[in-house]
């Protein structure tokens, strides 16, 4: 099994992963340029990814999805957030759409998919749950607070990408408009750093091979500050964590 990220932040999402020869992404939410080059780097084209699973209608989940068109890939979407994107972007009313039920779990080519709610500013956002190759993905971002069933999905990873989206008082300080600041710090907005510190110390390290902080704010959050936060508790987490900087790949999971 391999996965990497190759972009997450407000500006874009995407991650790619591999299985046995089946290969899909993780949202395409960043420019088709940046996917191809990727692809390339691995001696991939468009045509070799096997399906994309969408996680919501924001344009920095979905961006280059339209590129998909003739190619081989399945999109993987709920009927709310398929329908938004349609709406949103009709060069993507003619991709080979597959409807799933917020909830339920499916067979994708021998990968077990499962697909569970988070609370958002869109119709009917979704996280992901992989079951491949021996290991568990889970992708959390834009969740505005942590639910039970959330934390629950995540307590079963091996490997978790959970965002961080924002540090409370640097976006306080920022020269964002205040509807928007309200929006970001909403039950339906974004995760702070706290929350999804709060999170990766509740799981049991022995379980999860790494974690992926995700989703990074380029104007409300650092690098730095989150290792700061991450130093102050490091004697209590021995989970390997790797902070993904906005717009750069992160380190692959190869075994
Ligand atoms: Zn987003
Ligand atoms: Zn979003």
């Amino acid at each position: 099994m391999f996965f990497q990220i190759i972009e997450t932040s407000s500006a874009g999402n995407c991650a790619y992963a591999e299985c046995e020869g089946i290969r899909f992404l993780i949202d395409a939410g960043v420019g088709i340029k940046k996917i191809r080059g990727y692809l390339s780097k691995r001696g991939l084209d468009i045509l070799d990814i096997d399906a994309v699973f969408v996680t919501h209608e924001h344009i920095d989940h979905y961006r280059a999805l339209k590129n998909f068109k003739g190619s081989n890939a399945k999109i993987f979407a709920n009927r709310l957030t398929a329908e938004s994107i349609q709406y949103l972007d009709s060069a993507t009313k003619c991709l080979d759409w597959r409807i799933f039920s917020t909830g339920e779990a499916f067979d994708f080519m021998g990968i077990k998919v499962s697909s569970f709610p988070i609370p958002h500013d869109t119709s009917d956002a979704v996280g992901y749950r992989f079951d491949l190759g021996g290991k568990t993905l889970v992708w959390v971002t834009d969740i505005g607070k942590l639910t039970l069933s959330v934390r629950d999905i995540a307590s079963h990873a091996q490997i978790l990408v959970l965002e961080s989206n924002y540090c409370p008082r640097m976006l306080d300080n920022s020269n964002r408009p205040y509807s928007l600041k309200m929006r970001i710090k909403g039950s339906h907005g974004h995760l702070s750093n706290s929350d999804a510190i709060s999170l990766i110390e509740g799981l049991d390290s022995t379980l999860v091979d790494k974690v992926y902080l995700a989703h990074i704010s380029r104007e409300c959050n650092s690098v730095s500050h989150i290792n700061e936060l991450l130093s102050g508790i490091a004697s209590s987490i021995r989970t390997k964590i790797e902070i993904v900087p906005p717009l750069q790949e992160s380190s692959p999971f190869d075994f």
